[in-house]
């Protein structure tokens, strides 16, 4: 037998069960560990919650998590309840999926304003995470600045642009979708540093874009390069592109309106105890495609700023780390004896879910090669639960997690959101012991 440790229950950390269940078949044990008592990670938390059809990607993690060898351990965290020695200690395997929760910040002179926000913090919140239940972002303002662009960015404008009819069919928060519904904001400055050829965006979700109820997207066609060049990129980002050229032809005739400002390079934000107004230099390409500042600035009057730029896994102590790139150090997913990464934890963040699976399969090959000698000395599960116990640790099993979210479908309104619960407090209590 086989056992094997999986920190993170998000898409990296279920391909990977997935994975060596698949190669091991019923010589493995899996242990699935999170530090919330609900599973899927990004899922939950971080994918929008007007993209019900991403989420819905679950339904095949819950498959491997109703296996017979593979076991969801919720509300442990890894670093206070257990260390990494003692899992490699206990389990032949351990991999760290724990994704990349933490924003980047975006370091210039003003970032600490009352105002200024993190994607991760800002996503959280209208996603119900525990931490960010409390953010309260200042939505009395008659506009936004959401710097970057990647789909993250995209999600925020687009979720601060949504009526509330829009979000039927959602899993968003109540707290969210009251704060939005009476938000002031009517402008929503989309800043990229880079051009529109440049945009991290994807094509659908930009389009999403074009159909909003009560908001328009607007670009500036003097932006652009010459029309003819677009042939020269990649499909996908040619359809994006053509997307952004549609928009430059909008008429503003609606509620909101979502402004993109290209070559904008954030420098400076500013405010009298909030934030009020971001500067921003004008920037050209160089001959490698980066970012060079031209010394021109403007302002853009904003009193919130989400900035979107990129998140960080967070370290855990004595796990090698690289601090420029936010992740594990690790050599294609191996960071040493016993110990792996995938995912986001391994590569940073980017790509898709869907990106994630290789990464599963691929460790699963170097787990069964390492172990290629043997393996299953180590006491797996029940090694954990005797130290967990021991420590007066509540662990949350699949079971449990069943049951919480049932309790959640049985909240549901008609014509409303479905409310998740927020409190760690709230499911620990919902699954009823
Ligand atoms: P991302 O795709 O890496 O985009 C980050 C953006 O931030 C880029 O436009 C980048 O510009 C900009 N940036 C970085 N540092 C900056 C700075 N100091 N000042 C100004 N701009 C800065 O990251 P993300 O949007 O967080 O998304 C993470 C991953 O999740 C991506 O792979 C994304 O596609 C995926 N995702 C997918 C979906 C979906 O499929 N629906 C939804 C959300 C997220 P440069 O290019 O100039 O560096």
């Amino acid at each position: 037998m086989r056992h094997v440790a999986v920190i993170g229950s998000g898409p990296a950390g279920y391909y990977s069960a997935e994975a060596l269940q698949k190669l091991f078949g019923d010589e493995v044990r899996v242990d699935v560990i999170d530090r919330m008592p609900v599973p899927y990670g990004l899922i939950r938390f971080g994918v929008a919650p007007d993209h019900q059809s991403i989420k819905a990607v679950s339904r095949r993690y819950e498959k491997v998590a109703l296996s017979d060898n593979v076991r969801f351990c919720g509300n442990v965290l890894v670093g206070r309840d257990v260390s990494v020695p003692e899992l490699l200690s206990l389990y032949d395997a351990v991999i760290l999926a724990t994704g990349a929760p933490n924003d980047r910040p975006i370091g210039i002179p003003g970032d600490d304003l009352p105002g200024v926000i993190g994607s991760a913090a800002f996503v959280g919140w209208y996603n119900g995470h525990p931490e960010f239940a409390d953010l309260d972002p200042p939505l009395d303002v008659a506009a936004a600045a959401v710097i970057g662009n990647g789909n993250v960015a995209l999600d925020v404008a687009r979720i601060l642009s949504k009526t509330p009819h829009e979000f039927v069919g959602s899993d968003i928060v109540a707290h969210a979708f009251g704060a939005l519904a009476n938000s002031a904001i009517r402008t929503i400055h989309l800043l990229g540093r880079r051009g529109p050829h440049q945009i991290a965006m994807t094509p659908k979700e930009l389009g999403e874009l074009g159909h909003l109820e009560d908001a328009v997207p607007r670009t500036d066609l003097a932006d652009f390069p010459p029309e003819m060049d677009d042939a020269l990129l990649e499909p996908g980002q040619r359809k994006s592109v053509t997307h952004l050229r549609e928009f430059s032809g909008t008429t503003p005739d609606k509620g909101k309106t979502i402004l993109f400002d290209f070559f904008a390079k954030p420098v400076r934000i500013e405010g009298d105890g909030r934030v009020e107004r971001l500067i921003v230099e004008r920037t050209a390409l160089d001959d490698k495609g980066a970012a060079v500042g031209t010394g021109e600035t403007y302002e853009v009057p904003c009193g919130m700023i989400v900035s979107c730029i990129g998140y960080k896994t967070p370290p855990i102590e004595g796990v090698p780390y690289e601090e420029d790139r936010g992740r594990f150090a690790n050599s294609e997913g191996v960071i040493g004896n016993g110990l792996y990464a995938v995912g986001w934890a391994r590569r940073g963040p980017s790509g898709t879910i869907g990106t994630n699976r290789p990464d599963g399969y691929e460790v699963a090959e170097k787990i069964a090669a390492d172990l290629s000698g043997g393996g299953g000395r180590k006491q797996g599960r029940t090694g954990l639960d005797r130290l967990l116990e021991s420590r007066g640790v509540d662990l949350v099993t699949f079971r449990d997690w069943q049951k919480i979210e049932a309790a959640e479908a049985a909240r549901a309104r008609e014509g409303a959101p479905r409310e998740k619960f927020i409190a760690i407090e709230e499911m620990l209590g919902a699954r009823g012991r």
